[in-house]
Order: C-alpha cells, then sequence, then structure tokens
C-alpha cells in the first residue's frame, strides 16, 4: 500500500548540459565534509544520475546554491578549465591545509559524480586527475556510482604512487531495484566488478553503503563486498542527510519505496543492526557516518 502524497518519478526528464568556466575548483571544507577532507572538488555542477535511483534522495538536490532552483537531474554544468584553475590554486591550498589541518586532502565529488556519462566525452575529470599528477594532494577520495571510473585506471595507478588515493564505490544495497524508482547508475554486480578490478591493479577500494537502504541478504552483500573492497563505510538517511531526523529524506520517494521493502529499514536501528553484522563479517574494515567517510574503520 502506497503512503498518501506519493508522486510518480519523471524517468524521462530532459537535461540541459552546458559549459561553464569557473574561477575556483577546490572549496574548503565545511559541514559533513571537515572531519573528512581538506577540500572538496567538483568537476561538474549537477549530475546526470539525478534521474538515477540515487538521485531520488540524493542530498543535493537541497541545496539552493546548486541547484538556483533547477529541477535535480535536469542540468550538467562542465567545468572545462577545471584542471587548469586546479593548477593554479592547488599551492596556495596546499600551503593553506598543511598549515591548518596538517594535510591537503580532496573528495572528489560531493555534489555530483565525477564519472557521469558525460565524462567520456569531456574528460574533465581525467584533465583533474592528471594535473594532479603534476601537483598531487597529499590524500585524494574518489567518490562515485559509476563504472567510468575504470576509464581513468591508469592515471589512478600513477596517482597510488604519488598520493594516499582511496576510491569509494557507492552500492546502497543488494536490491537492483526499489519499488517504482528508477534504476540505479550502473547494477549492483556492475559495481562490485569494478570494486574487484580496482582491487587487483592496486587501489584502495572503499564500499560506501550510504545512504543504507533495505538490504535482502546481509550476509551474501558483505561478503561479497570482503572479496573486493578493503573496507565498508555504512551511513542512514537519519544521521546522515544533514536534516533533523532525516526530515529532508522522509519527503522523497526513497522513504516510501524503502518503508515498502522492510519498514525496519527507515528506522536508526536498522544501521545498528547492519553495522553489527558487517562488523562480523569484515572486522576492522567498517566505517560508520562522518568518521567512516574520513577513513577511520573498526
Ligand atoms: S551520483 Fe551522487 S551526486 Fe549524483 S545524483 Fe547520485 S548521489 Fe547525487
Amino acid at each position: 500500500m502506497r503512503m498518501p502524497g506519493y508522486r510518480k518519478l519523471d524517468f524521462l526528464m530532459s537535461m540541459t548540459i552546458s559549459q561553464t568556466t569557473v574561477k575556483q575548483i577546490l572549496t574548503r571544507c565545511t559541514g559533513y565534509l571537515t572531519e573528512v577532507s581538506s577540500h572538496s572538488l567538483q568537476p561538474y555542477r549537477g549530475c546526470s544520475y539525478g534521474n538515477a535511483l540515487c538521485g531520488v534522495g540524493c542530498y543535493v538536490q537541497h541545496n539552493p546554491f546548486v541547484t538556483k532552483g533547477r529541477e535535480w537531474g535536469s542540468f550538467l554544468e562542465v567545468r572545462t578549465n577545471a584542471a587548469e584553475v586546479y593548477l593554479q590554486t592547488a599551492p596556495r591550498e596546499k600551503k593553506w591545509a598543511r598549515e591548518k589541518l596538517g594535510a591537503f586532502s580532496i573528495f572528489c565529488s560531493s555534489s555530483t559524480d565525477p564519472f557521469v556519462p558525460q565524462e567520456k566525452k569531456s574528460g574533465i575529470t581525467k584533465s583533474l586527475l592528471e594535473a594532479m599528477l603534476e601537483f598531487p594532494p597529499d590524500r585524494l577520495i574518489l567518490q562515485t556510482h559509476s563504472a567510468g571510473v575504470l576509464d581513468v585506471l591508469n592515471q589512478l595507478q600513477l596517482l597510488n604512487d604519488q598520493t594516499e588515493l582511496r576510491v569509494h564505490v557507492s552500492i546502497e544495497s543488494d536490491c537492483e531495484r526499489l519499488p517504482e524508482l528508477p534504476p540505479p547508475a550502473a547494477t549492483v554486480s556492475k559495481r562490485l566488478e569494478v570494486c574487484g578490478i580496482l582491487k587487483n591493479a592496486g587501489v584502495r577500494v572503499v564500499v560506501t553503503v550510504a545512504p543504507l537502504l533495505p538490504i535482502k541478504n546481509p550476509v551474501t552483500f558483505f561478503e561479497a563486498i570482503k572479496q573486493c573492497a578493503d573496507g565498508v563505510v555504512i551511513d542512514h538517511f537519519i544521521g546522515g542527510d544533514g536534516s533533523k531526523n532525516g526530515i529532508r529524506t522522509r519527503k522523497t520517494e526513497l522513504y516510501q519505496a524503502m518503508w515498502e521493502v522492510d519498514p525496519k529499514s527507515v528506522t536508526i536501528e536498522y544501521r545498528e543492526q547492519i553495522i553489527l553484522l558487517a562488523r562480523q563479517i569484515m572486522p576492522s574494515c567498517v566505517g560508520v557516518g562522518q568518521s567512516g567517510f574520513a577513513g577511520h574503520l573498526e
């Protein structure tokens, strides 16, 4: 039974893609990311996966600075001079970060995906990684839902020698679909395969189960993650979506779909239950919330 107020998604929403230049590409972190890295970096503004499963509850849709009133998933701005600006500003930002925080660390990306489908043509993230090979940060976290990360495997292997690199692959559940919601950016099996390829290539891989969605077979799921990743980070929309008691997510279709699959999954107790189980399967390799994203695994 559907809860009142449910709105069917427009799966076929058209998307406006534009090119833009920026004056800054390294943003000093505030809020949730403060503990995670010194800077965030967005190769794009907006996200093509806004109409995929992860886009339904995506926290960025609530950021008016990013959306400027536009519907999430309806726009993508390609930052054509991102690499150039990185090289111009990184020395100054590195100095600031090392003095203030002890390390120059970059989270890429918190409000887009570095490997949106348009990356294949524009190569903005690739050009940024090449710029980082010229001027490496102390630490780089690449966060993605996409198999497109494999297109830059060579750059990642080279960067691995110059910086503390880890790739976060988002796999929020073992369910390929949630009721009446769009498909994910890549299938669960594809993302697990991507993790395995990265790990075999010597790249540190962390699966981010964030936000945690209902998991049908948790034992099998975490056993699979254990085979292909170095760690896992678990976060729930309650406490993780930047609003009190997850009120933002409760207003989205994601909440309804989670509740339909497993009513327990919309409670914070579900997160605790899953953490306990994950720690049995992957001891010393499980992080939670902000500290997990920062790399603290227990
Ligand atoms: S890929 Fe990330 S930024 Fe893009 S819609 Fe999904 S969760 Fe949001």
